[in-house]
């Protein structure tokens, strides 16, 4: 099995202050895994059609996280860059369906889209605070949507919930968004790969003590739906890291030292 590392959507926030605020630079990483039956995505990024028509990702969002929105970043293009087509995509797991992470879902429409039910539920029948983050032109193509139910299994103590085969399981890590979770992907070695999506922002939010830009503190906590779940997701994950670091590889879905050190 062989993983990649792919970055689907530089963004650069105004009111960084050289890093000193929130960071300078932000990616949307993404995990691409070669399966004995088919590609397998982790988060999607920015899509094609975001990239045609920015508009549709808000104003507020464009002019505020400055996405690069640039075509050679989409997952369909490194996709094809790898010698792949969109149809050899067979599944796709998200960690949530914010728009920074459902973008490319367009691009692989024969795919199945492994989802918590709670967040396809949010997406489709969001509140009036939720409207704002999801955009429902991005899965105006109908996907083929697995909607998986509340965790059953047990895995390093976090309750989880099997997708494909026993390599790739969801993690609740609910706070972020309602049905926010992680997806762990088994390595080749035998250890797991954990993307944690948007359950912290900052690698030296997993360390103990945590660090964090103080903007980026801000930013995670009002975007939040449930603040309180966040917070002890976070902290279930730093015991994971402490614990476990050379069984689990953990990566937020937007630190580029994290990406870094992976590719
Ligand atoms: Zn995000």
């Amino acid at each position: 099995m062989t993983l990649h590392h792919l970055n689907c959507g530089t963004m650069r926030p105004v009111g960084s202050f050289g890093g000193r605020i929130a960071p300078e630079h932000l990616v949307a990483h993404c995990l691409l895994v070669e399966r004995p039956d088919g590609l397998l995505l982790v988060d999607t990024g920015f899509g094609t059609a975001d990239v045609l028509d920015p508009s549709r990702l808000g104003r507020p969002f464009v002019a505020g996280v400055r996405p690069a929105l640039d075509p050679a970043e989409t997952a369909l293009a490194q996709v094809r860059a790898l010698g792949y087509a969109a149809g050899d995509v067979t599944d796709v797991a998200v960690t949530h369906l914010d728009l920074d992470h459902a973008g490319g879902l367009a691009d692989f429409p024969a795919a199945r889209v492994h989802v918590l039910g709670d967040e396809l539920e949010a997406a489709l029948h969001p509140t009036l605070r939720e409207r704002a983050r999801y955009v429902a032109a991005q899965w105006a193509h109908g996907p083929r949507w697995e909607r998986h139910a509340v965790a059953g299994e047990e895995w390093f103590g976090f309750g989880a919930v099997t997708a494909l085969g026993d390599d790739v399981l969801l993690v609740p890590l609910r706070g972020h968004t309602r049905g926010h979770c992680g997806v762990a992907v088994r390595r080749p070695d035998g250890g797991w790969l954990l993307h944690a999506g948007d359950s912290y922002f900052h690698t030296d939010e997993k360390q103990t003590p945590p660090h964090v830009p103080a903007g980026l503190a801000v930013f995670q906590r009002v975007m939040g739906v449930d603040d309180l779940q966040r917070r002890h997701n976070q902290e279930r994950l730093r015991e994971l890291h402490a614990a476990h670091a050379d069984d689990v590889t953990i990566f937020s879905a937007h630190d580029a030292s994290e990406l870094a050190a992976l590719t």
